[in-house]
């Protein structure tokens, strides 16, 4: 029978194990420096924890309550004139409580940019609809609409872009009212109101 040699361990001090102890790691590029960078601050928001305001109470927005503020954007206010919609009325019937119908300064604006077509949306909102006022730059309604609910929870967004829906979703306590047919939905609404969604 042979006999198993057992193998034999390197000792530290051999110069095959010293040479490898003081290779050092070949410096990093540029580019790849840049890319631990970023994945480091990816993973650092990542774990971030998602501020959630105190008025949130499991998942009930206590702000949120008759009279609805319903923030409504462009598309909303052309779909509903399109398919012939009472705005205010299309809301109560949907929510069965008092609504206020809003627009901002920079949506007024947006359907002022738009022209002719759009000048009877443009009517009924002023004479229906509450201003809010507007102290940001430009008149890109998604980004003022996003930010305003995300500070202040008493709102609900009227809108019927997929865009913005998807962007108002990642808010918590904010419903979202959209046209389906000829009336208006809600979702996202508490349970607690007692309106079927
Ligand atoms: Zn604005």
């Amino acid at each position: 029978m042979a006999k198993t040699r057992t193998p034999k361990l390197l000792s530290m001090k051999d110069s095959r194990v010293k040479n490898q102890l003081e290779m050092k790691p070949r410096p990093l590029k540029k580019k790849e420096r840049e890319k631990v960078k970023k994945a480091a601050k990816r993973a650092e928001r990542q774990n971030q924890p998602a501020i959630v305001s105190t008025t949130m109470f499991f998942h009930y927005n206590l702000q949120l309550g008759p009279p609805f503020r319903i923030i409504c954007d462009t598309n909303f206010v052309n779909f509903s004139i399109k398919n012939k919609l009472d705005i205010m009325q299309s809301m109560m019937n949907c929510l069965l409580a008092k609504c206020i119908p809003m627009v901002t300064d920079c949506i007024v604006a947006e359907l002022q940019k738009l022209g002719q077509k759009y000048r009877l949306a443009l009517k009924i909102v002023k004479e229906q609809f509450e201003r809010l006022p507007c102290s940001h730059k430009g008149t890109y309604a998604d980004d003022c609409i996003v930010n305003r609910v995300t500070q202040h929870k008493c709102y609900i967004v009227g809108t019927c872009d997929k865009a913005l829906k998807r962007r108002i979703r990642k808010i918590p306590g904010i419903p979202i009212m959209f046209l389906v047919g000829h009336q208006y939905t809600i979702e996202r609404m508490p349970d607690a109101y007692g309106i079927r969604t």
